[in-house]
């Protein structure tokens, strides 16, 4: 029998079904294959990447059969075992070809080679200082090697371009000394990090009683490596110091740590908060990196000199061994719901991995989801609760405004008299103030006011918003923008109105009210460049600007200390979107924004504007009650059956005409039927199944029909969702896809 393995089980990277399966090659004998590991393998007529699932002696194949692997593609397996067990695990959830999940394990700029290390010369004095003495000495009519002696007489690596900036054209005079055996010039990595490398090591503050009474409880957990837990921390409580104390204890334990951080939250703040307080044994993973720098940070966890990652949603997957506790921080965000194939829910994902891998969990927000809180009551996750904010401070003020009452007094602005006064009031006193409203654009829509057209987008089955930059029609489904017409397309009148407000107007309209106040608005449209976020931040943070307007993007984690008023222009936005979850996400973004204000010293304010003032959403949200909103919402969700009392599954069918999407989804509609009858054998399985138009019923040209069902959770439901996912890869004449428990039901 072969000293080492002869036969490698390798997945080749093809995302289809017809090749989600093992293939078996040879290992040339000169290559040392571990799992894990990907490699070069022919197929067919092609050489396509593959990944070593596991290794054998032996084969049941006929050897002619049995092709040999050309290469390996890196010296390391890029997937540690754990991982690949995790990848088989999402496949067989998300009904997706294993090779798709395991694209998940490693950055995808190393597949095809489309990324690599990056190298750099290196010079090293090589002689001791008795020798060094000599060698000045001899090179003393040679000046330029004279001084590299000298500079490289502390015995350091210093990279050559560093040197260019000290001597000119420095590398024939080092290749000299490298020849006279008096310096070494070699090649080594570089890792290219988009953080400077931090100096010092920021000092821990005092905990405060109720981080120290959340911490009992955590640290024994993190050392025993098991223990999950809900953290419900108001905001300002402090939540990221407990999580921060909490890695701390398991980097001792010399395990890893990751902290995930909704992509939007993640700011370099957040970064330099932990990088201050762990140095370089942080890594960061985010979408904003280079794919270079994603590719250092990356190996920097695979190799092990970061043993803590903070990363939006997909570092999840990163490759930290031994990992001895996972933070979701902000948990109820629906970033955390990958709904590209495969589809996963990072919470699900954390979960699972903190078990297979004995690490603790700590899911942490300021308002869990209903989800969450509800595993929580029933002992699923134990319940820690922080309710007083750090040092004492106040949780805001918060003021409702009925803008009904505003009408009838004869105000028709969009601004209350209460925000006027206190804005004046807030400006007045020095500080800054934030001003909300959860959609962008100038208008949310503009009709003709002769015949009372509306202006829609001709791809999609939505109004277009008036972009006041640009005067232009704007599309906030497909992208396309259109000039607004001089005259109604309808009848010709030019009596064309934008109504209703977005950021751009509501900007417009404050500057009005406060000529001369500087404002910044930040929304989708004025963050697409690479670090315009960072910048737009930076400019307030400075005092630069005193008010900042912007969408949910400034509701979130950030924390500044001269902001002592916030206003939600209109509250009622979110609450009209056609989605079981409204109320809840109407709760999490009102009490989020609401946390912005009187993060420091002086106490902060918020003034709530609404027409529905009797709203348990908005009412509990104006109150800052948790748990009132939760057993409202949970009663409500129990009554009408929504989860996490069922499963919401839809099928929904997207074709190139009305008719098409329809007959797809009746059929789609009577196969489900009929096979949930069949199963079901008298017992009740689906509590709901309705074959309808999408509520957006056409984006970017293709019309939606949807087949919506409520699924109660029980021993064959997996059962239930693997014939459908069955069912959308017939060969339908128009797309057709399955979406369990979806962000969104538009
Ligand atoms: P949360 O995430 O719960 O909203 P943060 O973690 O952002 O709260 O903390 C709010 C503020 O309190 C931050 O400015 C943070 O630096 C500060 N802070 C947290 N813990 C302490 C402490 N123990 N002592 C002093 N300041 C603290
Ligand atoms: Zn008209
Ligand atoms: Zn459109």
């Amino acid at each position: 029998m072969p000293e080492s393995p002869a036969f490698a089980q390798v997945i080749v990277d093809i995302a289809s079904n017809n090749t989600d399966r093992v293939y078996t090659y040879s290992i040339p004998a000169h290559f040392k294959l571990l799992p894990g590991t990907r490699v070069l393998v022919p197929f067919g007529h092609q050489k396509v990447e593959g990944l070593v699932l596991d290794t054998s002696s032996q084969t049941t194949l006929e050897p002619g059969k049995i092709k040999a692997i050309i290469e390996p593609l890196d010296v390391y397996p890029a997937v540690l075992p754990h991982l690949v067990d995790l990848a088989k695990e999402i496949a067989q959830k998300s009904h997706c070809p294993l090779a798709l999940a395991l694209r998940l394990m490693f950055p995808t700029q190393m597949r095809q080679g489309r990324v690599k290390e990056k190298t750099q010369t290196v010079a090293r004095l090589l002689l001791d200082e008795a020798a060094l003495e000599e060698a000045i000495k001899q090179n003393h009519r040679a000046p330029k090697r004279k001084l590299l002696l000298n500079l490289l007489s502390d015995r350091l690596s210093h990279p050559v371009a560093e040197l260019k900036a000290l001597v000119r054209d420095p590398l024939p005079s080092l290749k000299i000394l490298e020849e006279a055996g008096a310096v070494s010039l070699t090649e080594e990595e570089v890792y290219r990090s988009p953080y400077a490398p931090v100096a010092h090591k920021d000092p821990d503050p005092m905990l405060t009683p109720q981080q120290q009474e959340v911490l009992q409880e955590i640290v024994p957990a993190v050392r025993v490596g098991k223990g999950k837990f809900l953290l419900h921390g108001v905001t300002g409580s402090g939540k990221t110091e407990v999580y921060i104390q909490s890695a701390r204890e398991c980097l001792a334990l010399r395990r890893g740590v990751i902290v995930l951080i909704p992509e939007i939250v993640l700011t370099p703040q957040m970064v330099s908060w932990f990088r201050g307080r762990f140095g370089d044994v942080a890594a960061v993973l985010h979408s904003r990196l280079s794919a270079g720098e994603r590719y250092d940070e990356w190996r920097r966890i695979r190799s092990g000199a970061a043993r803590l990652v903070i990363g939006a949603r997909s570092a999840v997957f990163a490759p930290v061994r031994d990992l001895g506790l996972i933070v979701v921080d902000e948990e109820h965000e629906a970033s955390y719901l990958s709904e590209n194939n495969p589809r996963y829910d990072a919470r699900e994902v954390a979960q699972s991995r903190a078990e297979r891998e004995k690490a603790c969990l700590i899911l942490a927000s300021a308002t869990p989801s209903v989800l969450s809180f509800a595993q929580a009551q029933r002992g699923d996750y134990m319940l820690l609760e922080m309710h007083k904010r750090v040092n004492d401070r106040q949780l805001a003020t918060v003021h409702l405004v009925d803008m009904r009452e505003e009408l009838r007094l004869g105000n028709r602005g969009m601004f209350s008299q209460l925000l006027i006064e206190k804005l004046g009031e807030c400006l007045k006193a020095g500080q800054q103030a934030m001003l909300f409203i959860n959609r962008r654009g100038y208008a949310p829509s503009v009709f003709c006011r002769k015949c009372g057209e509306v202006m829609a987008c001709r791809q999609c089955d939505v109004k277009l918003t008036y972009h006041q930059a640009d005067r232009m029609l704007h599309c906030h489904y497909c992208g396309q923008f259109t000039p607004l017409p001089e005259a109604c397309p309808a009848c010709g009148s030019s009596y064309l109105k934008p109504v209703g407000a977005g950021t751009q107007k509501v900007e417009e309209e404050f500057r009005k009210l406060f000529p001369g106040v500087q404002t910044i608005r930040m929304d989708a449209d004025t963050t697409t460049g690479k670090d315009s976020h960072e910048q737009l931040l930076n400019q307030f943070r400075s005092g630069a600007a005193r008010v900042m307007i912007g969408t949910q993007m400034i509701a979130k984690g950030l924390d500044f200390p001269q902001v002592t008023l916030v206003g939600v222009v209109l509250a009622d936005l979110s609450l009209n979107m056609p989605d079981y979850r409204a109320q809840e996400r109407t709760f999490q973004l009102l009490t989020q924004v609401a946390g912005r204000a009187g993060r420091a010293d002086m106490p902060g304010e918020v003034v709530i504007q609404t027409y529905k003032p009797e709203h348990y959403a908005i009412l509990t949200a104006a109150q800052q009650e948790y748990r009132g909103f939760f057993n409202q919402e949970f009663a409500r969700r129990r009554q009408l059956l929504y989860p996490p009392f069922t499963m919401m599954v839809r099928l929904l069918c997207e074709a190139k005409t009305q008719e098409q999407s329809r007959e797809v989804s009746a059929q789609l509609f009577a196969e489900v039927t009929q096979f949930l009858e069949r199963r079901a054998k008298g017992k009740k399985r689906a509590l709901f199944v309705r074959e309808d138009e999408a509520p957006i019923k056409r984006i970017m040209g293709l019309y939606r029909a949807q087949v919506l069902m409520k699924l109660l959770e029980h021993k064959d439901s997996d059962e239930i969702l693997a014939f459908l996912n069955e069912l959308t890869q017939k060969d339908w004449p128009c797309r057709v896809s399955l979406e369990i428990n979806p962000s969104s039901l538009a």
